[in-house]
C-alpha cells in the first residue's frame, strides 16, 4: 500500500520547509506530524515511514525525503513480495514449463517417518512463514501434504505419470489446501527441477536460505537430499 504519493511527499517537503523559515528545527517531527494530521494520514505509519527514510526530525524531512516516486513502508513491501512469491523460488531459477517430469515427493511407506501424515501423500514445501496445523520441531522447515494438509519433515522420491509443471501445479491448487492455493507453475517447475535427478526412494528436506544484504532481506527455497 502506498502511504505517500510523490505529490504528497513534495507537498510535505514544501510545508515543512516553509515552517522552518519561521522556526528552527526542534529535533522532532513536529511540523511533519502537523502536515500528516491535516492530511488524515495514519500517524503511526507516517512516523515509521519517516524513520525508514532517514527523517528523524523536520530538517531531515527536507533533506532526506525522496521527492521522486511514491513511498510505501518496507514492511508492506515485504508482505507484497510474499504474496507474489510465497514459496520463495530463487530469482535466478529459469523455469521450463513445457518439460514433462516423472518424479515427485511423497510421504514414506514406512510409518516411522509419518508423524502426522499417512503413507503415499504428495508433499509440497510449505510456503514461507506458514504456521502448520501440528507443531514441527523448531528450526526445521517442512512439506505439506496435498491431501491432509499435515506437515512432514521428509519427502521421498517416487515415480509419477509424466506431467508438466503447469498441469501439476493446477492439480495441487485444486486440492483445496489453503496454503497451497498459490502453488504456481514456476514453483512446480522449481520443485521438479530439484527432484528430477534424485534416485527413487531418496529422502529430501526443504528449508529457506535467508540472507540480509545490500538489497535488504531475502529468502530462497532449497530442497535438498537428506543424508541418512
Ligand atoms: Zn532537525
Amino acid at each position: 500500500m502506498i502511504l505517500l504519493t510523490e505529490q504528497q511527499a513534495n507537498d510535505l517537503i514544501t510545508f515543512v520547509e516553509d515552517k522552518l523559515t519561521t522556526k528552527s528545527c526542534n529535533h522532532k517531527l513536529t511540523f511533519a506530524m502537523q502536515w500528516a494530521k491535516k492530511n488524515k494520514i495514519d500517524l503511526e505509519d507516517f512516523e515509521d515511514l519517516m524513520l525508514e527514510q532517514g527523517c528523524g526530525c523536520d530538517c531531515e524531512v527536507v533533506l532526506n525525503l525522496p521527492d521522486e516516486g511514491d513511498l510505501e513502508l518496507e514492511e508492506e513491501k515485504e508482505k507484497n513480495e510474499d504474496n507474489i512469491n510465497p514459496f520463495k523460488i530463487p530469482a535466478i531459477f529459469v523455469e521450463d514449463l513445457s518439460k514433462l517430469y516423472d518424479k515427485a515427493l511423497f510421504t514414506s511407506d514406512d510409518l516411522d517417518y509419518n508423524i502426522h501424515t499417512s503413507p503415499n501423500e504428495i508433499l509440497i514445501p510449505a510456503p514461507y512463514g506458514y504456521k502448520p496445523k501440528k507443531k514441527m520441531p523448531r528450526g526445521d522447515w517442512f512439506f505439506i501434504s496435498s491431501i491432509s494438509e499435515m506437515p512432514n519433515g521428509l519427502g521421498f522420491v517416487k515415480q509419477i505419470e509424466p506431467i508438466s509443471a503447469i498441469e501439476f501445479s493446477k492439480k495441487i491448487r485444486n486440492s483445496n489446501i489453503e496454503c497451497l492455493k498459490d502453488f504456481s507453475p514456476r514453483a512446480a517447475s522449481y520443485y521438479f527441477s530439484r527432484i528430477e535427478l534424485q534416485q527413487i526412494g531418496n529422502g529430501m528436506w526443504c528449508h529457506f536460505l535467508e540472507r540480509t544484504g545490500i538489497g535488504g532481506f531475502s529468502a530462497d527455497l532449497k530442497i535438498n537430499k537428506a543424508v541418512r
